[in-house]
């Protein structure tokens, strides 16, 4: 990780002065686009069975320990359902980081929400070369795929919507023109790079989205936590075979107006890179004009503590937010 400031070529181009923040382990978008808002006013006045004070999601990504050390017993003291991401490849895993199959179904029974954050936490996005591809390349520069991880060996799939080319990524680096992934195979065909995208061929996704559904199945999970919390309309389209709505669609605003779109939900965190003072505004938004609030936070970071997240449900609780899952607000108040 550590994308911040690379000299050179890239470090011109478009977006990339926004990448320096995202070394997080924690998910980031580098998109700015932010959702869209209810449009008219029919569609807010339609508020029958909604709260009357907004309700609020908290969805934890990843599913560490601390989500059942941490986060649980806080709203356990509130009497709150949450959300978790859970990426099903990590669940168990030997480092002892992360929460077993007996601890989600602590959870479950609290009447929490268990969604899918992928099999393997890869980024549902299609990412923009930086540089043309020359016929025997096989070092590619894809714009912000630094910051989404990937393992090697897995497959990419070079695009220009006309022709398309799948290769196994076998190593990654930085050089003087950017961050690159380097493919087992050179690529006998030219693309121009504004025009060329590199992303997961659709079977790699559907893979990822099946095997996470079979692995959660006796959680019954119907939404999905988007991974580094990026997803474009590609991925989106896929996920909707999957599941019912995706937490975070766009990011910057924990604030969604009603009816929401579950496939176009704003998100924002409420511990780490966000100061108190903005989450209690946007919370005293949401109880006093009856909105839908996602906010989000991972746990094992050291900011996001059971006092923080205590502390964030006390809020709610004083402005007499009704906090849910985002399966129960999609069953409530969805768009149409
Ligand atoms: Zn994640």
């Amino acid at each position: 990780m550590g994308d911040s400031n690379q000299e050179g070529r890239r470090s011109v181009l478009k977006q990339t002065a926004t990448l320096g923040i995202a070394s997080l382990a924690g998910c980031f978008r580098s998109d700015t686009t932010m959702g869209s808002d209810g449009d008219n006013a029919s569609k807010v006045a339609s508020k029958d069975d909604w709260f009357e004070n907004g309700a609020v999601t908290f969805i934890y990504d990843d599913g560490p320990l601390e989500d059942i050390q941490q986060a649980f017993p806080a709203h356990e003291t509130y009497d709150a359902p949450a959300s978790v991401g859970i990426v099903s490849n990590w669940i168990d895993r030997d480092d002892g980081n992360w929460m077993g199959f007996n601890d989600i179904k602590r959870l479950v029974d609290a009447g929490w929400e268990i969604a899918s954050h992928t099999a393997s936490h890869v980024a549902l996005t299609s990412f923009e070369l930086v540089e043309d591809i020359l016929p025997g390349d096989s070092r590619i520069y894809p714009e912000g795929r630094g910051n989404h991880g990937f393992s090697y060996g897995d497959p990419i799939e070079v695009t220009d919507g006309e022709k398309s080319v799948q290769r196994t990524v076998v190593d990654s680096n930085t050089d003087d023109i950017g961050k690159y992934l380097e493919l087992a195979e050179p690529i006998t065909d030219p693309f121009t790079a504004e025009e060329t995208v590199e992303r997961y061929p659709e079977s790699f996704v559907r893979h990822e989205l099946f095997e996470s559904q079979n692995a959660l199945s006796e959680f019954s999970p119907t939404t999905l936590l988007a991974p580094y919390d990026v997803i474009d309309d590609r991925h989106l389209n896929l996920v909707r075979e999957y599941y019912d709505g995706v937490f975070n669609v766009n990011f910057g605003t924990p604030v969604n107006e009603l009816p929401f779109d579950p496939f176009d939900t704003n998100r924002s965190y409420f511990a780490e890179r966000v100061n108190r003072e903005t989450v209690y505004n946007d919370l005293r938004q949401i109880a006093e004009e009856n909105l839908y609030g996602i906010v989000g936070a991972h746990t094992h970071l050291e900011v996001v503590t059971q006092e923080r997240i205590a502390e964030t449900l006390k809020w709610c609780d004083e402005f007499g937010i009704e906090v849910i899952t985002f399966k129960n607000a999609i069953s409530r108040k969805a768009a149409e």
